[in-house]
């Protein structure tokens, strides 16, 4: 298997042991922990320079920091987003300046492709053939992408909720896309069904997987760079299952260890008041999130009731020194109706819980006026149009 040169491995997050990447992909062989790629990091000579003389071009810019080198993997150019200053919104929170990472420029509209790309380059040189996730709707786009690019099956499950685009989306990409009535519990069930029928089957599912959330780093590193490595006072990121909460926290430790950023970025999970487990466990202070029952929200990637890596996002807030931030529904349609109008950018609803997030810290006064705040728009509001169009329409317009 091709890996680059500080890739130790995959540790186990429970009791430590490291497996070899070929030897194991899912889940340690002793203890079933999940597991963890692990890295040399004294052997990774990266310097500011080196980086500025590469083209911003793809987030493999970065393989030294990945599992993989950039010649294997299965990408799409993915990543290398603008992020765009956005001085309206800026005087709007009453802070310095406010960023927009702009992910919905990625080659199926979200963050997600990051993480597919990394993870279906995993599952290829692992020689599976088939791929399977149980998804919100914009994982699973984003997967039959990436496995259609490297030949492989993927399977699907979305619930019936799911937005029509990622349902069209997959077909479109060649793959098995299965609708399971109910919500993303549902789906998961399926899943899970399907998994324990085909041994063959390499699954990437959030976490169960290690290489999703380890390409979702890819972003915290392009926003260090891109600020010339001053590091932003906070980045708000609209938390599903945390994969990319997860990421940016572990990508944040390591420009801290390899002495290219000097502290870290307060990261804040923005989540929706009707499926909010994350925030519910921070302002309880508990280290792990308690599953919501009847959850319900028209952001649909943030239905997410049962978080099972939830201690792994709440260390990365704590590590941070960061937070969690809940806003109801009609805030977060306005909140994306208000940044495409004084931005020209567009965010889809999930997506524009970070907005709507970084709005209220600014009404609770967490900001003192000096502060650099990016706001993370993981996906695109074009797949959900309808959605935004639809908010307008209760306004009378
Ligand atoms: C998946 C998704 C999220 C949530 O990301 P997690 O890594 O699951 O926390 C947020 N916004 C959009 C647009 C997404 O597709
Ligand atoms: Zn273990």
């Amino acid at each position: 298997m091709e890996t680059t040169d500080a890739f130790v491995g995959l540790e186990c997050d429970d009791c430590g042991a490291v497996v070899d990447a070929e030897a194991g992909s899912h889940r340690c062989p002793d203890c079933a922990g999940w597991l963890e790629p692990t890295y040399d990091y004294d052997a990774i000579d990266l310097d500011r320079e080196t980086l500025a003389d590469r083209s911003f071009d793809s987030q493999w810019r970065y393989a030294e920091l990945l599992p993989f080198p950039r010649e294997a993997a299965v990408t799409t150019n993915e990543g290398a987003t603008p992020l765009v200053d956005c001085p309206q919104l800026a005087a709007e929170l009453g802070v310095d300046r406010v960023f927009v990472k702009d992910e919905s420029r990625n080659p199926t509209g979200t963050s997600k492709d990051r993480g597919a790309s990394v993870a279906v380059t995993a599952a290829a040189l692992c020689g599976a053939t088939d791929v399977a996730l149980p998804s919100t709707g914009n994982g699973g786009q984003a997967v039959a992408a990436y496995a259609g690019r490297a030949g492989l099956d993927a399977h699907a499950y979305l619930p019936s909720r799911s937005g029509f685009t990622n349902k069209a989306m997959v077909n479109v990409h060649g793959g098995d896309m299965n609708v399971v009535g109910g919500r993303f519990d549902e789906a998961v069930g399926a899943f899970e069904e399907g998994l324990a029928e085909h041994d063959d089957w390499y699954s990437l599912r959030a976490f169960e997987t290690p290489y999703r959330h380890e390409g979702a780093k890819t972003l915290f590193y392009e926003i260090a760079e891109q600020l010339e490595w001053a590091v932003p006072d906070v980045i708000a990121y609209p938390t599903g299952t945390g994969t990319g909460l997860v990421g940016l926290a572990k990508a944040a430790t390591e420009l801290e260890e390899l002495g290219l950023i000097a502290d870290l970025p307060a990261l804040y999970a923005a989540q929706v008041s009707g499926c909010a487990p994350i925030v519910e466990a921070v302002d309880d202070d508990r280290d792990e999130h308690e599953p919501v029952e009847h959850p319900d929200t028209i952001c649909g990637e943030l239905e997410i009731p049962d978080p099972a890596a939830s201690p792994r996002v709440l260390d990365a807030i704590r590590e941070t020194d960061g937070g969690a931030i809940a806003t109801d529904d009609p805030d977060v349609l306005e909140a994306a109706v208000r940044v495409a109008q004084a931005t020209g950018l567009e965010m889809s609803p999930s997506a524009a819980a970070s907005a709507s997030g970084a709005w209220e810290l600014a009404e609770r006064g967490t900001f003192d006026g000096d502060e650099t705040i990016v706001i993370v728009n993981t996906g695109s509001g074009n797949k959900e149009a309808d959605v935004l169009r639809s908010h307008l329409m209760g306004q009378g317009i």
